[in-house]
This record gives C-alpha cells, sequence and structure tokens, in this order.
C-alpha cells in the first residue's frame, strides 16, 4: 500500500468499524470485566500494553491513535501523552539514570532545554549540549556514560539542519541512544527511524491534530524494548492524553497528507517573497536555496513545514510592532501547524550554551496556513511599508 492510503486504513478498530467509520470516542475511568478472573489477568500476556485497562492507561481512542502514528513512523508501537513536552521530557527521562551523560543539541526547543537543566540536573544527570553543525563528531563528545543524544532538525526558532544519519551511526558507536523531536517535518516528510533514530517524537498539536484546538505528544520506538521502557515511564508518571483530544488527533491525521504539502507550497511561495524584500536581512528556511541546511534538506526531507523565521534590516521592537500589529491575516501567538497563519517575536539573546546566536534581537517566526499566499503576501507587504 502506498503510504496516503495507509493513513487512511490503519488506526480504525475492526469490531466498531462495522458500524461507524470513526472509532467513538470511549470516556472511561472503570473499564468493567465479566468476572474474576479475567480482572484478575488483565496485564497478562503480549496485551499488556495494548489491552484498555483503566482510563489513566490508555483509552481504546489513544490506542488507535498509537496504531496509526506507529504504521507512520515504521516504528514498533507509539506511546501518546498528554503534550508535545511530555513527549520529549517523558523520553528522555525515562531513558537516564543518576552518573549518566546525555547530548542535547544547542537548537533544542526551549521547553525541553528547561527540563534538562531545571530537573535532569537536579535527579544528577551530566547534561551537555552540541553544536547542531557537528554530525558525526558527535562521536568526539561521546563519553563511557553517554546513554542519549537529543536531536531536533531543524531547531526551534534558529532552524538549522542536522545530519541525523551520521549523528546516529556516531551515537550508536559509543553505545548511545539516539532520540528525535521531529515535528517540523512530520514522519510523512522525514522517519527518522529509517535514519538509525530509536526514538522518534512529535508534537501531535501541531500539524497531526492541524486546527489549533488541542495539545498531544506521540513516541514512537523503533523496538519492543524501548517502547516497553517508555510506556511503562509514561504510566508511572500517570500521563496519558483525553480519548477526545485522541480522537481530533487521529482526525487530523487522516488529512495530513493534503495539508503539509499545501502549508509547505504556500511556504516556499512567501518565504521566497520575503527574501528578496528589501526591507528583509535573512529568512531561515532550509527549504530556500540559500539557506545553510539546504543541502541536507533537500537529501532527507525534500519537503516538510511551513514555518519559518525572518531576519529584518530594521531590527528595532518599535518598528517591528507596527509590522506585526497591523497584520491582518496573522495572528500573534504560540504554536504553529493549523489552518490558520500565525506570527510569533522572540528576543535575543536565545538560550544557547554551546554556540550564541546573536543575528538580531528581534527575531519573527511565521507560520503559513492554508489561505492564498497572495493574500498573505499583500497583507506583509502592507506590513513592511509600516516598518
Ligand atoms: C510545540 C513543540 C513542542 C511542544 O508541544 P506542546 O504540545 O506545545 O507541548 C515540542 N517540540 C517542538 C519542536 C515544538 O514545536
Amino acid at each position: 500500500m502506498k503510504e496516503v492510503t495507509r493513513l487512511i486504513h490503519t488506526g480504525l478498530n475492526a469490531e466498531v468499524a462495522q458500524s461507524v467509520v470513526n472509532v467513538p470516542v470511549h470516556r472511561a475511568s472503570t473499564i468493567a470485566y465479566a468476572d474474576l478472573h479475567s480482572y484478575l489477568t488483565r496485564f497478562d500476556d503480549n496485551n499488556r500494553y495494548k489491552s484498555v485497562t483503566y482510563g489513566a492507561t490508555g483509552s481504546t481512542n489513544s490506542r488507535a491513535l498509537a496504531e496509526a502514528i506507529a504504521v507512520l513512523e515504521g516504528g514498533f508501537d507509539t506511546v501518546v501523552t498528554s503534550t508535545g513536552l511530555s513527549a520529549c521530557t517523558l523520553a528522555i527521562g525515562a531513558l537516564l539514570s543518576q552518573g549518566d551523560h546525555v547530548l542535547i543539541t544547542d537548537s533544542v526547543y526551549g521547553p525541553t532545554r528547561s527540563y534538562c537543566d531545571k530537573v535532569l540536573k537536579r535527579y544528577g544527570v551530566e547534561v551537555e549540549y552540541f553544536d547542531p553543525a557537528t554530525g558525526g563528531g558527535i562521536k568526539d563528545l561521546c563519553k563511557p556514560n553517554t546513554r542519549l543524544v537529543f536531536v531536533e532538525s531543524p531547531g526551534s526558532l534558529t532552524f538549522e539542519m542536522q545530519d541525523i544519519a551520521a549523528i546516529a551511526e556516531a551515537a550508536h558507536s559509543c553505545g548511545a541512544l539516539v532520540a528525535m523531536d521531529n515535528t517540523w517535518a512530520t514522519p510523512l516528510y522525514f522517519k527518522p527511524l529509517a535514519h538509525g533514530v530509536d526514538i522518534s517524537i512529535q508534537a501531535g498539536t501541531k500539524y497531526i491534530s492541524g486546527h489549533s484546538d488541542l495539545v498531544i505528544g506521540l513516541i514512537t520506538s523503533a523496538t519492543e524494548e524501548l517502547h516497553m521502557r517508555i510506556a511503562d515511564h509514561a504510566m508511572m508518571q500517570g500521563d496519558i492524553a483525553s480519548p477526545d483530544d485522541c480522537y481530533l488527533a487521529l482526525r487530523g491525521l487522516r488529512t495530513l497528507s493534503l495539508r503539509v504539502p499545501r502549508h509547505f507550497e504556500s511556504a516556499v511561495v512567501v518565504a521566497s517573497w520575503l527574501e528578496n524584500h528589501n526591507d528583509v536581512k535573512r529568512v531561515l528556511y532550509p527549504p530556500l536555496q540559500s539557506d545553510p541546511g539546504h543541502e541536507l534538506w533537500r537529501r532527507d526531507v525534500g519537503g516538510g513545514a511551513s514555518l519559518f523565521g525572518v531576519v529584518l534590516e530594521k531590527d528595532n521592537l518599535t518598528s517591528i510592532s507596527r509590522l506585526v500589529d497591523g497584520l491582518e491575516l496573522f495572528k500573534i501567538g504560540s504554536s504553529w501547524g493549523g489552518f490558520e497563519s500565525l506570527v510569533a517575536a522572540n528576543l535575543t539573546p536565545i538560550a544557547r550554551d554551546v554556540v550564541p546566536w546573536t543575528e538580531c534581537s528581534v527575531l519573527l517566526r511565521f507560520h503559513i496556513g492554508l489561505e492564498d499566499p497572495d493574500d498573505l503576501i499583500d497583507d506583509l507587504e502592507a506590513g513592511l511599508k509600516r516598518l
């Protein structure tokens, strides 16, 4: 089957599908059993992580979503968590113990970095950041106690591409696992597990849900052993997503293969227009030929997100506020991946340990929605005049 066909035909509960197409929302704390024997043996056999036993350990809806994501990622199975952030922190937390060393990309999503700095260090884990351009050089940073390398490509805010296959090969040669936050490309455009990554993480909040109406996280492991470790950890933390959110995320997934290419096409049009504007210094978007990560993007991804950064020539907050506040089609806010265009700004310095990022003082971030790109360009043209 082609991937877009599989996207439609997985995560359907066969029993339920005889009466309705979608798995209905099953709200439950208690699951009722036919007799005491079935209750006492509910965790037995291979179904331990698949059957639905109690509301706090997953639902029919989280199982259906997990099944579909695992197929898309080409993994053993998927753990569904309450947020994209908890997917990152649960995967990291499940794999590390006191005295371990972890290598984290310096371009990592900010709240993941805060977890490493404020929680992991307190638990006695040695946290070290690395230059996103390191690639196979990760080998030189490995220590005897390095257990995990955490990557994200392109990186949050600054969009540096990473050579994932080279990092995975180097990490494995040192006996370390590799986890990747792959939210930007989605598993449609980059399949981390096929490039040697052991654990692939998605903030399903973004493109998978696609409608800015929920938060959810997805952790897919290459092997049963890793999946069990992470599933156990999530269960002990009591971290799950609600049946309603799982239902909506799975509904979003059905149209992922239509929405993301459209987002991407429009983003290339808008980003190229911006790049050629006199008031724009640089657009941080690997699909553009001018981007330093373009070759890696072309080799590994070839499509993907409509999220990019913009550095303006007039780098002061007063002028930039005039631009942003007058935009009619771009909402101002966090997150991305929904149908609507968004703009956000980050004031530098951006949190970095190894490679400071000092290109400007106000870094804009645009998410291109499903509007006609010509209308978005008109809106931005008027905005740039207000600068
Ligand atoms: C948004 C985001 C997350 C966190 O997802 P939430 O559901 O908002 O917690 C993690 N990683 C990346 C790259 C993101 O963009």
